[in-house]
Parts: structure tokens; C-alpha cells; sequence
């Protein structure tokens, strides 16, 4: 069976290495000619408005799926027409748009922080007083690792930002003083059958995800139990097939819902090594039709993001149970490059080893500082 995946990053090349042991065979189409996945898969180098090159693209797939959520909705409902689409196009339309996406857990009685449509200058500023500040204003479309995003704390800020406003729709949300940050990721098969990671603990630095505590410290049942809920709601109500990433503020022992992402996660790398079937796998079964497997963890698992360098691999690989992942992209600022997960049967013996990793992570972008490791203990 050939699968068609929609965008060529790190993510399609992480499902092609899955999906490899159960004689899947691939196909990716990236507008870029340097998508990593072409070493490794045969590759369509075209637009993904290009109807003609998807046409060609779609020739002889069992299915298509998406490894990218801003693929043109009108590009899923086009291949749609001729063969299956996982997760369904009306997915990527909930989660393209910030306004859509509030409004969707709105919907859903799902919490969520308090949110206005800003088009104008003057839109803005009647925002502001009604939701008070902080508030963050966010483009509606196409911001990812905090771009596209300005945090508003006081009146002045809000008159500089009047003066300089993207000529693009915005949305206002209330700044949200939660206790951590965390995500869930979830799937659901062909059938309708479904199944949930644990909650994972993730820190960032400069709006670009650093690392993942898998599952997420001190968690308790009624917390993985509301997250559940809540992304089960949402897979069920968009009839989702495939791996859903929810992301969430944890507030007073409560959560509220930020963003869904319709397809495998970042914060979901950790399953790779840490839980029986990783998220790739299941995204794979799910989509494909086949049972899907088992997302217990394996321990207590850190994923560590490589942003822009790569270490000493025989540093690195030199700490029990660590695993590195390079994507073959050049290194250059602000990319991801890799990542590294280190594993362990227990929260104390995974401090231990985090503490053990090279110098190359123990500087303050890693996260590994006394809360994070404090967190895991
Ligand atoms: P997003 O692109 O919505 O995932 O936002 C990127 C990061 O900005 C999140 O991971 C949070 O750390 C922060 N953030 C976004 N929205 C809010 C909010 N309403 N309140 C507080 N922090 C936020």
C-alpha cells in the first residue's frame, strides 16, 4: 500500500521510518526541493495549489494524509474527491484558524480562554477593555512558535500596536496565568475506536517547544481524564481519522484548550522510544485501517528539541536509554534539527540521566534548569 503525505518535514519523515516495518510505502509532496524526506521516499516537488501535480501526486495511492496543518484546505477537498483523506479536510479547516478553533471549543462546551475577533485598529482597542489586559493578539492564520503574536500589558502598548496593525485578521485572547502547559495526543481509527497518550509537561523559550516531560509530572487521573475527554469530544464531532495533538493550559487544576493540531505532534516524539506504539505508528494503523496500538508509556520519558546545532552524538549516545533523531536539514538559527529522548523506568532514574547529559544541554534553552528536572523528581 502506497500512502500519500502532504508536506515533507521531520514529521512525514518520522512516519515513513514507522511505517516501513508494516511494508507501507510512501509518497510526499513539499513545495520545497529540500524537504527531508527526500532521502528516504520518492518526493513531488510542486505547490500544493497546483490541482494539476496533485492530480499525478494522488495517481495509484491507497490514501492521503498530512504531516503539515496549513496544506490548503481546498487541496484535501480536491484529492478528496478521489480517494480517502485522513484526518478528514474538515479538520484542518477547524484548525487553520484561530477564531474558528475558539469558536469550535466554544462549541463544544471544551474551555477555553476568552477570545475577540479584532479587524481594525479600533476593533482592537474596544477589544482590550472588554477582555482587559494582558491579552495577546494573534494572527488568525499561519502563526506558529509564537510568531504572528504580540502580548499587550498595558495602554501604551496597545496604541503602539494600533499604529503598526497587520493588515490581516487577528484574534484577541486573554493572557491565561496557568500553571504549566501541557498537551495531549490522541487517535482514532477507521472504526471509531479510540485511544490517548498521556498528558505530556511541555516548556518552551522563545515561543519554539524545548522540552517534553512524557507523562507530565504529578499528573492525576481526574486531569488525563478531563484532557480525554475533551480531545475524544473533538475527534468524535470532526469524525477524525488519525493522531490529533490537543494543546492545553493547566489553571488551577483545571485545563483550558489553546490549539489542536490534526496530525502527529512534537510533543508526541517521545512515544517513539517511550510508550509501546509511538505516535507515528498509530497515525499510521489509524489511517490505514489496521488496529491501533497500545499507548501506554514505558517509563517516564524528556524530549529535547535541537534548535539551530547538533551535539557530540558520541557524547550524547554515551548516556544510558538517550536516543538522537537528526532530520537532515542544515542547522541554521531558530530550526529544528533534531531531537533527543532520554528514557527511564523511573522519575528519579531519568533525572539522574538528564543530569548526566553533556554540557551542549545543560544551558538555560534546554529547560533542563531545577524546575523542569525538579518537576520530574
Ligand atoms: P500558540 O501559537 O497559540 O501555541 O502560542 C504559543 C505560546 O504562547 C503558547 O505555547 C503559550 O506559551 C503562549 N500563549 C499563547 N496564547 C496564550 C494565552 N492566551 N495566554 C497565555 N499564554 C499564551
Amino acid at each position: 500500500m502506497t500512502i500519500g503525505i502532504l508536506g515533507g518535514g521531520q514529521l512525514g519523515y518520522m512516519l515513513a521510518l514507522a511505517g516501513y516495518p508494516l511494508d507501507l510505502h510512501f509518497r510526499f509532496l513539499d513545495p520545497s526541493p529540500q524537504a527531508p524526506v527526500g532521502r528516504i521516499a520518492p518526493r513531488v516537488t510542486a505547490e500544493y495549489t497546483d490541482f494539476e501535480a496533485l492530480d499525478k501526486f494522488a495517481h495509484g495511492l491507497a490514501l492521503v494524509t498530512y504531516e503539515f496543518e496549513n496544506v490548503p484546505v481546498e487541496a484535501a477537498r480536491h484529492l478528496a474527491q478521489k480517494l480517502p483523506v485522513y484526518p478528514p479536510p474538515q479538520a484542518l479547516e477547524a484548525a487553520q484558524d484561530r477564531l474558528s478553533e475558539k469558536t469550535f471549543f466554544q462549541k463544544l462546551g471544551i474551555p477555553t480562554t476568552d477570545f475577540v475577533a479584532v479587524n481594525s485598529a479600533g476593533e482592537l482597542d474596544a477589544a482590550t477593555r472588554k477582555l482587559g489586559l494582558p491579552s495577546v493578539l494573534k494572527t488568525r492564520r499561519l502563526g506558529y512558535d509564537g510568531k504572528g503574536q504580540w502580548v499587550l500589558r498595558t495602554r501604551d502598548d496597545v496604541a503602539t500596536l494600533q499604529n503598526d496593525l497587520p493588515a490581516t485578521p487577528l484574534i484577541l485572547e486573554k493572557l491565561v496565568s496557568f500553571q504549566r502547559e501541557l498537551s495531549i495526543l490522541a487517535v482514532r481509527g477507521r472504526t471509531g475506536e479510540t485511544a490517548f497518550y498521556s498528558l505530556v509537561e511541555n516548556h518552551h523559550r522563545g515561543g519554539i517547544l524545548r522540552l517534553s516531560l512524557a507523562p507530565a509530572p504529578r499528573l492525576s487521573e481526574a486531569l488525563q481524564r478531563e484532557a480525554e475527554d475533551a480531545a475524544r469530544c473533538i475527534l468524535e464531532t470532526l469524525d477524525y481519522v488519525g493522531v490529533l495533538a490537543v494543546e492545553l493550559f493547566e489553571c488551577e487544576g483545571h485545563l483550558l484548550a489553546n490549539e489542536i493540531a490534526p496530525r502527529v505532534h512534537n510533543s508526541g516524539h517521545w512515544s517513539i522510544e517511550g510508550a509501546v506504539a509511538s505516535q507515528f505508528e498509530n497515525h499510521l494503523r489509524a489511517v490505514s485501517g489496521l488496529p491501533l496500538g497500545e499507548t501506554r508509556a514505558l517509563g517516564h520519558s524528556a524530549m529535547l528539541n535541537l534548535i539551530g546545532e547538533v551535539p557530540d552524538p558520541a557524547e550524547l549516545l554515551a548516556v544510558p536509554d538517550a536516543h538522537l533523531h537528526l532530520y537532515g536539514k542544515s542547522p541554521r538559527p531558530g530550526r529544528k534539527v533534531g531531537h533527543v529522548t532520554v528514557r527511564a523506568d523511573s522519575v528519579g532514574q531519568l533525572a539522574a540521566r538528564l543530569k548526566r547529559l553533556p554540557a551542549f544541554f545543560q544551558r538555560d534553552e534546554f529547560c533542563l534548569s531545577s524546575e523542569a528536572v525538579s518537576a520530574s523528581n
